[in-house]
């Protein structure tokens, strides 16, 4: 269950193998290669490319598009929206994981999340269509103002991005481009609250080089349309505001095991349930030096490989063995030419070094060759022709 970075692991190493018959079931037929989202929602990239066709990706595997709603362990079998039924011999669940408000007023409704391409599209027309709101007099200029909630990698990434876009502005919205800012607000002491403190301070005087305002010790008390009220009695005023405060996984599933306070399925060193469900990435909660795993995309990854060969163990009536985590560091880009990089070791990167290994993994990573091909000719352009050539506009 679920075509992200866990459940396509899985699948491509049983792939082929004698006797196994593999089914993936999600509910959209591509991969989504999200740590590139805020490219798209911020205009930088097309969604195309971030998203690669799961019936193309993994030969002799058979997909099956469709809503899971329902898993039975009893009877062995997983219920889809449309009704249809699939037996299964071994589940492996990988649903992931979806934004979380934390059930503080007012953000449902008033802010705009970040997990799938229809939350990237809206933002990106929201950024873009209000120039157009406000030059034709339907919105007053603090409508350009953009508040992003939350200081981990997704905030600091959407942060910088917004405020280059902005600044990009200036050829098709001279007298509009300065009024635009964009705020930072972190419940926490600093930025990026999960790497070491030296890359939090490059990151966040980097952030205000680019011009992004950044609060910390600023939890979000309630938010409207217009306003965001700090617990300080702070209040900003904006016309979009970005939630990257947080996610979890879904609640669907928790009645197939212990779960924990973000809905994490509580798993064992072999990666199951105590009701014998595989469950890898975002949804698994597996301690890992004293802390549940972080929900990234390298351990969706590793989980979901040992999971295959947890399956072929059970096939060849071998033992189940132990999931061991190997940390290959974290990183974060700020902007164009700035990043944060931090190895296993303590090796610690800033600047343009930073930044260059940000893109090459990133399109290592992603998923087929045209995709990559197409992300490096759009960041090529995007670098060269910066604030000049034409953004991509298309918010219809
Ligand atoms: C904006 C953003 C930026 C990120 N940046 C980074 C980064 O830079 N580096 C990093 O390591 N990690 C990053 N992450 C986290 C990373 O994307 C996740 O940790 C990773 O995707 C988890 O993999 P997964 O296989 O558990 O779930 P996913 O990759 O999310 O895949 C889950 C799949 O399950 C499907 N699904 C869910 N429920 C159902 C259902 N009921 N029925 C059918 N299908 C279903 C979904 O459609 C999806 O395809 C980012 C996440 C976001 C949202």
């Amino acid at each position: 269950m679920g075509a992200g970075f866990g459940g396509l692991a899985t699948a491509r190493k049983l792939a082929g193998q004698k006797d196994i018959e593999v089914t993936i079931v999600d509910r959209h037929p591509y991969q989504l290669f999200s740590p590139l989202l805020y490219q798209v929602a911020t205009g930088g990239l097309p969604e195309d490319d971030i998203a690669y066709p799961v019936r193309a990706a993994i030969p002799g595997v058979l997909f099956r598009r469709g809503e899971v709603t329902k898993v039975s362990t009893d009877s062995k079998t997983i219920t889809l929206a449309d009704q249809a039924i699939i037996q299964y011999d071994q589940l492996v669940l990988a649903t992931g994981s979806t934004g979380t408000t934390f059930g503080v007023s007012g953000v449902q409704e008033n802010a705009l999340q970040m997990k799938s391409i229809l939350e990237a599209r809206k933002i990106k027309k929201q950024l873009l269509g209000m120039y157009e709101e406000v030059e034709a007099g339907h919105q007053p200029v603090e409508a350009l103002k953009v508040v992003v909630i939350g200081a981990g990698p997704t905030g600091v990434e959407v942060s910088g991005a917004v405020a280059e876009l902005q600044k990009s502005m200036k050829y098709e919205f001279p007298k509009l481009y300065k009024q635009a800012s964009v705020t930072l607000v972190e419940a926490g002491p600093r930025v990026l609250p999960m790497f070491h403190e030296k890359s939090s301070k490059h990151a966040q005087s980097e952030l205000e080089e680019i011009g992004v305002t950044v609060k910390t010790n600023a939890a979000v008390d309630q938010m409207d349309k217009t306003e965001v009220h700090l617990k300080s009695g702070e209040v900003l005023i904006g016309g979009t505001f970005i939630w990257a405060a947080g996610v979890a996984a879904y609640s669907t599933w928790t009645s197939l095991g212990e779960t924990d306070r973000s809905n994490r399925l509580m798993i064992n060193d072999n990666l199951q349930t105590t009701s014998g469900v595989f469950v890898i990435g975002d949804g698994a909660h597996l301690q890992f030096k004293g802390n549940p795993l972080p929900m990234i995309a390298p351990v969706a990854l590793q989980m979901g490989r040992h999971v295959a060969k947890q399956i072929l163990n059970l096939k060849n009536n071998k033992e189940l063995t132990k999931f061991k985590y190997t940390d290959k560091g974290q990183m974060a880009t700020i902007g164009r030419r700035r990043a944060v990089v931090e190895m296993p070791g303590g090796l610690r990167l800033h600047g343009t070094l930073a930044w260059l290994t940000w893109l090459a993994l990133h399109v290592f990573y992603l998923a087929g060759g045209r995709n990559r091909i197409s992300v490096i000719a759009d960041w090529m352009w995007n670098y060269i022709a910066w604030g000049v050539g034409p953004r991509r506009t298309v918010i219809d």
